[in-house]
């Protein structure tokens, strides 16, 4: 039993450090790169003022946290949420780093944050908010410096604002400044589902190795946006049984796996994936303790803990949220045979993607779909290996396996490039 976190078991910077600290020490870092490594290279808040729709003044407060430029421009996403804070968006930008590294992106990672309620602001609103926002961080980002994208709350329309923001500064059109842009805006094709993508085929490459064909596999999926949803309708398409959503409200399950399209349609007219016709209403927690192959957490931080994690009763658990796990359940998920594929692996689809968007934008040429997907798919299935072969070797879990692996290739970038005096 580790020493008592529980204080700060659901802080993500704690959890990023733990990860972090036990991957240094399996790899036996000196102590001068551990410091490098670890401490994120810029960080900045900013206040946003806002003029809201009835005319009052709000002062936003907005982040951007640059972890690593080792291996080449910071990259990561811009979440919008009332919660968020500056050890949140540090712990997501280290995890970007390190997911970077793992499917072998060239690129560092960063993460921004801009506390706010998407949800009781108007669209105006949310466009004043990212403009102020991206001109007040203007001087760290650029397609060479630190290239944001979508997260929770942002998505191609918020892309939008920022690439044309950022243009209108540089006096010239700079699609490669921001990635999950619309396809008519320098986007690439398969974006938008491409982080649920990945996970689909992090999962087959799983299944594989407990020899349960797709078709006999039964998944429960936390979250139904935009990686949770399309996950669900990707899987649902090859087959793969999807046994039950969760969602804030509660879950929806049926056994022979669910109408994915249909709960879509649901969800769209009734505002809730609750009381669909081909399913059976549970609560949240029934839910995510059901019996089945695959778990696929794909909402928030913190779902899987050392409360929930001897409960968990699946095979393979999915990460395709940014740390569903508390490092404080690791063990706990060990010690029960669990075969988890971490986030920094399991998500990184959607990275991977932006990547080809960048790619695309700085050469002026663009892919079609097919390419995209099977450009996608090499990476996952190269990465989950790479991982799967690490933790063979090493005798470690994936978790540990995919840590020690980012951390190395960064720490070699940091060590070929020297520091600079
Ligand atoms: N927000 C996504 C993530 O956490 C995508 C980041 C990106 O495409 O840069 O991986």
């Amino acid at each position: 039993m580790l020493t008592d976190h529980s204080s700060d078991e659901f802080n993500p910077w704690r959890n990023a450090e733990i990860r972090f600290n036990q991957a240094a020490d399996r790899l036996a870092l000196d102590s001068g790169l551990r410091k490098v490594l670890k401490t994120p290279t810029k960080e900045l808040t900013v206040a946003i003022p806002v003029v809201l729709d009835d005319g009052r003044i709000e002062v936003f407060t907005g982040y951007r946290v640059q972890h690593s430029i080792a291996r080449g421009p910071a990259k990561g996403g811009i979440r919008y949420a009332p919660d968020v804070t500056l050890d949140e968006v540090r712990a997501l930008a280290s995890w970007m780093t390190w997911k970077c590294a793992v499917v072998n992106l060239p690129y560092g990672g960063g993460k921004g944050g801009v506390i706010c309620d998407p949800n009781i602001m108007s669209e105006i609103e949310l466009e004043r908010v990212t403009r102020r926002y991206t001109s007040a961080i203007i001087d760290i980002i650029g397609p060479e410096k630190d290239v944001p994208a979508p997260d929770m709350n942002t998505n191609e329309r918020t892309m939008a604002w920022i690439m044309d923001t950022y243009s209108m500064h540089k006096r010239e059109t700079t699609t490669a400044v921001v990635t999950g842009k619309p396809l008519n805006l320098g986007g690439s094709r398969g974006r938008p589902e491409a982080t649920g993508r990945g996970c689909l085929f992090v999962t087959k490459e799983a299944l594989k190795t407990f020899h349960i064909p797709p078709t006999k596999a039964r998944v429960v999926i936390q979250g139904f946006g935009n990686v949770g949803g399309m996950a669900a309708r990707l899987m649902a398409k090859e087959g793969i049984r999807v046994i039950a959503i969760i969602e804030v409200d509660g879950a929806v399950y049926n056994d022979n796996g669910l109408d994915i399209e249909a709960l879509m349609k649901h969800k769209k007219a009734t505002g809730s994936i609750l009381d669909f016709a081909e399913g059976t209403n549970l609560t949240a927690a029934e839910a995510l303790f059901l019996d089945c192959d695959v778990l696929l957490p794909a909402a928030k931080e913190n779902v899987i803990s050392q409360e929930t994690a001897p409960k968990i009763n699946c095979k393979i658990l999915c990460e395709g949220a940014n740390g569903p796990t508390t490092a404080l359940a690791d063990s706990i998920l060990r010690d029960r045979g669990v075969f988890v594929i971490p986030d920094i692996l399991a998500n990184a689809g959607g990275v991977t993607v932006s990547y080809f968007e960048w790619v695309q934008d700085r050469q002026g040429y663009f892919w079609n779909e097919q390419l995209v997907n099977q450009r996608l798919e090499e990476i996952m299935v190269e990465s989950f290996r790479d991982v799967s072969q690490y933790a063979r070797d090493h005798k470690v879990d994936n978790r540990a396996a995919a840590y020690m692996l980012a951390l190395d290739r960064v720490a070699f970038a940091v060590k070929l490039r020297g520091i600079y005096a």
